[in-house]
Formats: structure tokens, sequence, C-alpha cells
């Protein structure tokens, strides 16, 4: 893989981050690929605000909900990204081999989901920020703010100018 597909992991501090780019690093695909998936599970679930019934399809309604919601994104791809998890996890039949490229196009939408929370956040206010802050709650994914400059779940980070 390029280090530009995976470098936006670098930083970040949450557990999922960390374990993919561990794996990419690695060279480990088997690793990489379910930690891809788990990454992309857990953003896309946030970031679509979808609840998970667990009941079977729910992982395919992620992969078709992200293609609602960008165009651009080719969910073929998420697909055999999602089958190629169960493969490893679930021991699922191999229909394809597993490649990097799925790695790489589900790292692609992750990287897109951060980028879109990062420009809805830039439109809350300071004092929506600071609200929130002092409460404990991650103004970004709602989560227990642990008290540093930085959301150790989604790497959402105090401005330089905030006190
Ligand atoms: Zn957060």
């Amino acid at each position: 893989m390029q280090t530009q597909e995976y470098e936006f992991l670098i930083g970040r501090r949450d557990q999922y981050s960390q374990r993919t780019l561990k794996a990419i690093l690695d060279g480990d695909l088997e690793g990489s690929i379910i930690s891809t998936w788990r990454l992309l599970y857990i953003e896309s679930k946030d970031f679509l605000n979808l609840i998970d019934n667990r009941e079977g399809y729910f992982n395919v309604h992620i992969v078709d909900e992200l293609g609602h919601r960008f165009e651009e994104i080719d969910t073929r791809q998420l697909h055999k990204l999602r089958m190629a998890r169960n493969v490893f996890d679930k021991g699922n039949e191999v229909t394809d081999t597993p490649t990097w490229d799925l790695v790489t196009s589900g790292l692609k939408i992750v990287a897109m989901i951060i980028e879109q929370k990062t420009e809805e956040i830039s439109e809350l206010s300071h004092e929506e920020i600071q609200t929130s802050i002092i409460s404990g709650v991650c103004p970004n994914c709602k989560k227990d703010w642990e008290g540093y400059d930085e959301c150790e779940w989604c790497g959402f980070t105090l401005g330089v100018d905030f006190d």
C-alpha cells in the first residue's frame, strides 16, 4: 500500500485505527482486512446514525447506505471487503482471493467520513464546543471526553486558540 492511503491513521488514538495501522505496517493482510472493516463499521454506524439491530443483514445495509451517502464510491469493492472479512472472521467460504485493494477502498471511505465529520464540526460555535466538553462529551462523536486536547475516540482536536 502507498503511505498516503493510510497515513491519516497515524496520530489517531482510538484502538481501531491503531490496530489497522499496525496490521498494515506488519504486512498482515488478514489483520488489515478485519480491522479496516471494523473501523469502517464503527465510523459508518456513528456517521450514518444507524443502530445495529443484530439482525443478519446489518453490514450489507451499512454498505448500501454508504453508497447512498457518497455517490462516487464503488460499493462493489466495499461488499468485497465485507465478504473477505467474513471469510477470515466467520470462516465463510472464499469467493475471491482477498487483496490489499480492499483495504485501500475501505480506508478511502473512512477518510471521507472523517473529513465530512470535521467539516460538520467546524460549523459548531466555540460556545457549543465548550459546553459539550465541559459536560464531558466529545462534540464530534458524542462519546466520553477524557480530558485530553484530543478525543480519544474520533481524533477531534481542540484548536490551538481554544481554552
Ligand atoms: Zn470524539
